[in-house]
């Protein structure tokens, strides 16, 4: 009898735990806007957040908007009319937003820029990032080393490509790539023979690969009759495996004629296994895990009336604010150092690579 009515007691404590524990699981829904599937990054993204969320007692409400601006739009508005208690937002184009951040700001609805800066809105309240300057110093120092400057003398010809105008990190990798290609351009060891410079000029609408595989044909068909492209600038995998098929549509990839070092950025799986067939050379790691994790911070530490952590109060300036926000390092991947930084950390399984 006495041990059925201690279990009895054991079982109503474990309840009563489990209710405590389900009632302290119940702190609201986030919204997470997504731009697009089409790219395996923001697919882990996406996954990352929900976990991260959940484990920290929210319900996630995790939208994909396919690069479609007015989609985007709409889920966030719905995910206001819902009155989600935080919006996590991956902005497709960056300066659309501001009227729906401020009905989310009529309703004290926290706002978090996630890797792409929210421009023109002062109702965002913090922004969690990468170090997106060194993305590109990163990049152009991987091209660089590859052609072995500054000691090689060249000239080496490249050929630039930049990310999408309307996401200001395209701005910011362009920057640091052209912080390192500029003086070797200045001095005439790099020679960008179809003088395409700028964002401007190399920018690739909505990161489509299809573009910059586009753009890669007509400067082949325009510059390089003769000679050869010796490295190019590509700010994204996607773009980079455009840029690559292009190349091999006139004849690059043969020991005769190889590939020019191609850089690239997300380490999304077909690039890494491109980088493993000797074709693309380089791209850089930016952990989503890490990712998710400071931006669930930053929504718990908000909804507990806390400051967030931060590390970054002058770099992102969005027209209306500067954005207090959160810088994550890049990591410079290639075929020589791809393993521990991708597998050993449980990034990936090396089944997925080979
Ligand atoms: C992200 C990159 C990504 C690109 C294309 C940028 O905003 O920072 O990691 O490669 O979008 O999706």
């Amino acid at each position: 009898m006495k041990l059925i009515k201690t279990m009895m007691a054991m079982m109503a404590i474990g309840m009563a735990g489990f209710i405590t524990a389900a009632q302290a699981q119940d702190k609201g829904t986030v919204g997470v806007a997504m731009p697009t599937k089409s790219s395996a990054r923001w697919i882990a993204d996406g996954d990352n957040m929900v976990k991260v969320l959940q484990a920290k007692g929210y319900k996630a409400d995790l939208q994909y908007a396919e690069d479609d601006i007015p989609n985007q739009l709409a889920q966030i508005e719905n995910m206001v009319t819902k009155g989600v208690k935080v919006l996590v937002i991956a902005s497709i184009d960056g300066t659309t937003l501001s009227d729906v951040l401020q009905k989310a700001a009529d309703k004290g609805i926290k706002v978090i820029a996630y890797d792409r800066l929210i421009k023109g809105s002062a109702n965002v309240d913090y922004y969690a990032t990468f170090d997106n300057f060194q993305v590109g110093v990163i990049q152009a120092t991987s091209l660089v080393n590859a052609l072995k400057l500054p000691g090689a003398k060249g000239p080496f010809n490249v050929e630039l490509f930049g990310g999408s105008p309307d996401d200001n990190n395209a701005f910011f990798f362009y920057d640091g790539a052209m912080s390192v290609l500029k003086p070797y351009i200045d001095k005439g060891q790099l020679v960008v023979k179809s003088k395409q410079m700028g964002m401007d000029k190399v920018g690739t609408l909505r990161w489509d690969g299809a573009v910059a595989q586009a753009r890669m044909d007509n400067l082949l068909s325009a510059y390089y009759t003769s000679g050869r492209v010796d490295a190019v600038l590509s700010p994204y995998d996607g773009l980079s495996i455009g840029i690559l098929s292009s190349l091999k549509g006139v004849g690059y990839g043969t020991p005769k004629q190889p590939y020019p070092f191609v850089s690239g950025q997300d380490a999304e799986i077909a690039s890494v296994k491109s980088m493993l067939r000797g074709e693309q050379y380089s791209t850089v790691f930016k952990d989503t895990r890490e990712l998710a994790k400071v931006t669930a911070n930053m929504v718990d530490a908000m909804m507990a009336g806390k400051k967030p952590e931060i590390n970054d109060t002058k770099t992102y300036n969005n027209g209306k604010k500067i954005v207090p926000s959160y810088l994550l390092k890049p990591v410079s991947v290639d075929a020589t150092n791809w393993k521990p930084i991708l597998i050993d950390s449980g990034y990936y399984k090396e089944s997925q690579i080979k």
